[in-house]
């Protein structure tokens, strides 16, 4: 039975002003620890409020582009403020809507603050360059423009922080927003653009439309008004997206991975443990560049699996209120489901499964969708659960002979997001960073985390073969170059 009582409606942000849907429909955002409590009531929006989002936006679009790059800034730090004078507040809505603990929530909504003021800062700088020539009469030099109308479409696993590196950059560089969030997560995304509006942001230079992928999707993507379409989720719709673009539409996609974490034989294999269980087991793995493949050197395996079964027996699972829980419930019904299937995939392709496997249905874990961390060895390189990204606590061994058949193994997926390797030595260590097909590579660190001032993005299917997201080069997919050449 779902619980009712004191169930708040979230509306969209159409032109300035919090409205309900054309649709008249609904949709309740759940907890995923406690799948009976509804954490809040959100539009389920159609094409005719898209319509008036991207029409709201490319009114509001000339006078944006045209406003003192500080005064943006200086509504970003307003907006910035706000998330960390609410952040503890927040940090529970966003644990109640998503499941993660509570430190790491409020760290999300911390960053996503410090994200706005990077791109505050940055943003102010961020322009063209004057090129030498032969004519002393001429000055040659570019502009950056914003494209005009940006399209945002984000996941539920970073529900703030995702949409912060994307909506920030955008704004700053003088383009207007439609965001439109995962059905999972819209109310921390709704306190985002909240945060916008009190920050006093003019209308409808950011507008926010929640509502079904299959109902908005297209017309968010397709609109011959929206320029630029920035996108984080699935390869799966990622793909859709970018083939439904029109050619002179940009698209940024920043998708799925299947990322290995190598052990070499000189290995610190604690420490190899250690990076595998907080790489593949933190946020119940469901971290774009959680870890998902262990590569281990045939000589020290055994002795590294002890260790990794003995770290992650020391994982307290539940409900992300309770002190010390290192692993909450995956995010909905539908990876519940996807995890299970492909556990069972597993198995059944003949991997050997040494630790853990199943749904946790005892007690209080009944209510919520919770997994156990699971570790396969015995798993070969072509294997569904080695090629395939699960996005849930689930980890594959594969066992290697030489550091070349690790490399060849860890390149052999169709996926290149993170990688990281476990070795003391440079010489390898040196060789990795350079042969590894992947867009963030690490030695001795886990595949997981990325600063907010470096860029980020992937190689092959984890990324569009286009521009970086995060860091001042965050700054590139939202500005068109302009080439002056000017006489006297
Ligand atoms: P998803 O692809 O199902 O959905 C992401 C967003 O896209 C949601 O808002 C959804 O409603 C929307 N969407 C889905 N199909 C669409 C379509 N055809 N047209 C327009 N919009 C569409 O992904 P998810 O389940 O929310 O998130 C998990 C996925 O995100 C994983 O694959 C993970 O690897 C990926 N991810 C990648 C990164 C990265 O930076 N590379 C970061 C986080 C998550």
């Amino acid at each position: 039975m779902l619980t009712t009582t004191k169930v708040e409606t979230f509306r969209n942000l159409i032109g300035g002003d919090w409205s309900e849907t054309q649709s008249g429909q609904t949709f309740l955002s759940i907890n995923p620890a406690n799948k009976e409590e509804i954490v809040g009531v959100f539009q389920a929006s159609n094409e005719e409020d898209v319509r008036q989002a991207i029409d709201a936006a490319s009114r509001a679009f000339p006078q944006w582009a045209a406003t003192a790059p500080s005064k943006r800034a200086t509504i970003l730090n307003k907006a910035a403020d706000i998330l960390e004078q609410s952040a503890d507040t927040l940090a529970e809505e966003l644990t109640r809507e998503e499941g993660k603990h509570v430190n790491d929530a409020r760290n999300e909504v911390l960053r996503s603050a410090q994200t706005l003021r990077f791109y505050a800062v940055e943003g102010q700088s961020f322009t063209g360059e004057t090129f030498p020539h032969d004519d002393p009469n001429m000055k040659v030099s570019t502009e950056r423009e914003p494209l005009g109308v940006i399209s945002v479409i984000t996941p539920w696993n970073f529900p703030i922080s995702i949409p912060a590196r994307k909506i920030a950059p955008a704004l700053i560089t003088g383009n207007t927003v439609v965001f439109k969030p995962s059905s999972d997560t819209p109310l921390i995304a709704f306190r985002l653009v909240e945060a916008l509006h009190n920050a006093g942001i003019p209308k409808g230079v950011i507008n926010f439309v929640t509502g079904k992928s299959s109902d908005i999707g297209d017309l968010l993507v397709t609109h011959e008004a929206v320029k630029a379409v920035t996108f984080t989720g699935s390869t799966i719709a990622g793909e859709d997206i970018h083939s439904k673009s029109s050619f002179n539409t940009r698209t940024q996609m920043e998708l799925g991975g299947k990322n290995p974490i190598i052990i070499m034989d000189d290995a610190d294999l604690d420490l190899a443990a250690t990076l595998t269980v907080n790489g593949a087991f933190s946020l119940s793995g469901q971290a774009c560049t959680g870890t998902s493949r262990v590569i281990v050197l045939q000589n020290v395996k055994d002795a590294y699996i002890n260790r990794l079964i003995e770290k992650t027996k020391n994982l307290k699972i539940g409900n992300g209120f309770e002190e010390g829980v290192k692993i909450g419930p995956v995010a909905n019904h539908r990876q519940l489901k996807n995890i299970l299937n492909y556990i069972d995939i597993g198995v059944k392709e003949g991997a050997k499964l040494v630790y853990g496997g199943n749904q946790i249905t005892d007690g209080q874990y009944a209510k919520g969708y919770y997994v156990e961390p699971t570790i396969f060895t015995d798993v070969r390189p072509d294997m569904r659960i080695a090629q395939e990204e699960i996005f849930g606590p689930v980890v594959a061994v594969i066992e290697v002979s030489t550091y070349e058949e690790a490399m060849e193994v860890a390149n052999g997926s169709d996926y290149g997001l993170s990688a990281s390797i476990v070795t003391n030595s440079l010489h390898i260590a040196s060789d990795f960073t350079k042969k590894i097909q992947a867009g963030t590579v690490k030695v001795n660190r886990t595949t997981t985390g990325n600063l907010m001032n470096a860029p980020f993005g992937g190689f092959k299917k984890s990324s569009t073969a286009t521009f970086r997201e995060s860091g001042r080069v965050g700054l590139e997919f939202f500005t068109q170059v302009k080439t002056v050449y000017v006489g006297y």
